[in-house]
């Protein structure tokens, strides 16, 4: 890989575009001061990524971009191009030739081009690091930087000789592993706080979920005891309704029979004593009884009458014709006669009335004619009446006796009734305490009928159906049944005092366990993106420390080498130095911790040189140069831009650097900026940079020849 082309545009004094080839391994540039051969390699610098403004000689952006003059109009924007060959793909790409630009425009941006791409400038140290153009530089010497690795810290100079022996790659690597490291250990300590976090409410979860699974299983527990209780009860129930049955039936049905019984008595009894007070031939005697007494009494005050007509007629003697009181008395007592047939309202009773009446009215026909004869009706009548009382005396006392009799058979049938009555009686009472029974069995159907009333509460409660209550065993004993009641109402108990347990509490534990699961293992992974860091930071720093510490001695060797031949003996060295405290300087107490680093050891022959800075100027330069060969020829860049190197180098030393350059050489592409004679000898080509009075610098080329001719002259 080479430097095949540079072109220029508008960078600078290059206002118009121009294009450097390289086609050999030195290339000299050279041309009156101010012409802008610095700005050449200044072109180089910035298109290689340079963010100092200071070392390129500007302020901004904008001073990079050609200013005009008095005869060329101002640019908009600069670009500088570098074209590498790549045949030998030590870019890695496929392409043969790689082509990095970059751009600056008035306003000050920047871009970069790789191979027509825009990139980042981080792309184009990540690429160039790859290749040896590390981002020190340390291939492009400034005018009059030559020496500056030697006025360089040792931490300075560390980093200059680290970037020669390409160990930036590692050292980017290392800071983007450790940047990576810090993240990880960051995300870690994140990440284990996150779990720290979530512990207490993974803990609450978990007893909240641990109340929700003994929720679950009273609640299981609960449905199989009270589908239990159910079936249990349910056979107790039904076979107590049969054991009621039982008991009942046959006792209802000896009280049905005993209260039948109890009936045809009753009724029977009833009917008697109907029947005997309404027996017609009894009513019959004892109205004819009250009739006859009746007549009697009739007839006895009819007597009084007749035997006082008697005594009267005797008196007065009266003859001839009936009186008219006589007659009167007969009319009267014919009415009183008929009043009573009228009354009496029966046959028989106007049968003998009639007879009176007839009796009384024939008193009257008969001739009164004597006092005999006067006295005849009275005394006939009151025969017929003294015949009559007697008759219906003797009727009398014959009904009475009848009555009496009768009234003897009545006390009979009264025994006859009492004995029913008694008989009734019993019935009665064992037919209450055949219902006592029954009231009995009826108290228990009573208890029993609440516990069905209960039963039914029992099933609706726990939300059981029919279908639950089948085919159970009932209970041997109340026991028993207590018991598991018991255990159902316990259970109920408890699931009403845990109360309403939330259900998303369950899928809340179970994400938050998720979530702690899902941190362990990304916490895992983070471990191991941790420990494989910590692997290759380890793996890396080893690989620097040990490149460091050979490049160092290689560098070292090859210095002390150069540092002979330039100097014609003496010795040089590059040696490491642990960090320590010094003095800034002798007439301060100030103490300063110097940085570790890379000390430069001389050893000028006949001189004892104490300190760098007691070298001349050429001596400086010359040592410079033999440190800056030797890491070059150590780890070579593909191409080297030395800017005046040789300004302060006498014509021996010219020679001399001369040799160094022809060395250097064979490992890497030179291009020299010069007004030394001696250094354009080596050139393969001779760009010649001059500036008209536009103030835009031209360049035109010497070839080989022309060039050595060019020198020599
Ligand atoms: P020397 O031999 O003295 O070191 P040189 O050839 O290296 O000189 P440079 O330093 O490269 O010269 O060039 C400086 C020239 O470039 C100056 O003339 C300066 O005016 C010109 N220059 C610098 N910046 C710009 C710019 N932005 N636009 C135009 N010209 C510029």
């Amino acid at each position: 890989m080479y430097l095949k082309s540079l072109t220029l545009s508008g960078f600078k004094s290059f206002g118009r575009t121009t294009v450097f080839e390289f086609p050999t391994k030195v290339a000299a540039i050279v041309g009156p001061n101010g012409s802008g051969k610095s700005n050449v390699a200044e072109g180089i610098r910035w298109v290689l990524g340079e963010q100092s403004m200071k070392s390129l000689r500007g302020k901004k952006g904008e001073d990079l971009i050609f200013n005009g003059s008095e005869k060329a109009p101002r640019l908009g924007r600069a670009e500088v191009k570098l074209i590498f060959d790549n045949t030998k793909k030590q870019f890695p790409f496929e392409f043969d030739e790689v082509i990095i630009s970059r751009r600056v425009v008035r306003d000050g941006s920047n871009e970069y081009l790789l191979n027509g791409s825009t990139v980042r400038l981080k792309d184009i140290f990540e690429l160039l690091s790859k290749v040896g153009l590390g981002s020190s530089q340390h291939h492009i010497i400034s005018q009059g930087e030559v020496d500056r690795i030697l006025w360089a810290n040792p931490s300075d100079r560390q980093a200059m000789i680290e970037d020669a022996l390409g160990l930036r790659e590692f050292y980017m690597k290392a800071r983007e592993s450790e940047r990576k490291l810090a993240e990880t250990e960051f995300n870690v300590k994140q990440v284990e706080a996150q779990r720290r976090e979530i512990q207490p409410h993974i803990k609450y979860l978990k007893s909240q979920a641990d109340k929700m699974k003994a929720h679950e299983s009273n609640v299981e527990e609960l449905a199989q005891k009270a589908q239990e209780y159910a079936k249990r009860e349910k056979a107790s129930l039904e076979s107590m309704t049969k054991k009621f049955v039982a008991s009942k039936n046959p006792v209802l049905e000896e009280i049905r029979k005993k209260e039948d019984e109890i009936s045809k008595l009753r009724g029977e009894v009833q009917r008697e004593e109907r029947e005997f007070a309404e027996v017609p031939a009894r009513k019959k005697m004892n109205e004819e009884l009250d009739r006859l007494e009746e007549k009697r009494r009739s007839l006895e005050r009819e007597l009084g009458k007749v035997e006082g007509m008697v005594q009267g007629a005797r008196a007065s003697g009266a003859g001839g014709s009936v009186s008219h009181a006589a007659l009167t008395q007969v009319i009267r007592e014919t009415i009183v006669l008929v009043d009573e047939i009228v009354q009496k309202d029966s046959y028989e009773s106007l049968k003998s009335g009639l007879k009176d009446i007839r009796m009384k009215l024939e008193t009257i026909i008969r001739s009164p004619q004597n006092a005999e004869a006067a006295d005849a009706p009275f005394l006939q009548r009151k025969d017929a009446i003294t015949k009559e009382l007697g008759a219906i005396e003797k009727i009398i006392a014959g009904l009475k006796i009848q009555k009496e009799e009768d009234e003897a058979s009545r006390d009979d049938l009264m025994a006859d009734l009492r004995e029913r009555e008694r008989a009734l009686r019993d019935r009665e009472r064992e037919v209450e305490i055949l219902k006592q029974q029954i009231r009995e069995v009826e108290f228990t159907e009573l208890q029993y009928q609440s516990r069905v009333t209960d039963f039914a509460k029992f099933m609706e409660d726990l939300r059981l159906v029919e279908e639950d209550a089948k085919e159970g065993s009932i209970f041997e004993n109340d026991a028993d049944r207590a018991s598991l009641l018991r255990s159902v109402d316990r259970l109920r108990l408890k699931l009403e005092e845990a109360g309403g347990i939330d259900p998303a509490v369950l899928q809340e534990y179970n994400e938050t366990l998720e979530r702690d699961a899902f941190l362990a293992r990304e916490l895992e992974d983070l471990k191991k993106a941790q420990e494989s860091l910590e692997r290759l930071l380890g793996e890396l720093h080893g690989t620097l420390k040990e490149r460091f510490s050979h490049g160092i001695e290689k560098i070292s060797q090859e210095f002390n080498e150069i540092f002979k031949i330039v100097f014609g003996g003496g010795k040089a060295a590059l040696e490491y130095v642990k960090p320590k405290k010094i003095q800034a300087d002798e007439m301060s107490e100030e103490i300063e911790e110097e940085k570790s680093g890379i000390e430069v050891v001389l050893d000028i022959p006949r001189k004892r040189i104490r300190s760098l800075e007691m070298l001349s100027g050429g001596e400086r330069a010359l040592t410079s140069v033999a440190l800056l060969f030797a890491m070059s020829a150590v780890n070579p860049p593909p191409f080297l831009v030395l800017d005046e190197t040789d300004a302060a180098l006498d014509e021996a030393n010219s020679q001399r650097y001369g040799d160094l350059l022809e060395r250097l050489a064979k490992k890497a592409q030179l291009i020299v900026i010069t007004h030394n004679r001696e250094t354009m000898r080596h050139a393969g080509v001779l760009y010649g940079v001059t500036q008209g009075d536009d103030a835009i610098s031209r360049v035109l080329s010497v070839k080989l020849e022309e060039a050595s001719a060019y020198a020599k002259a």
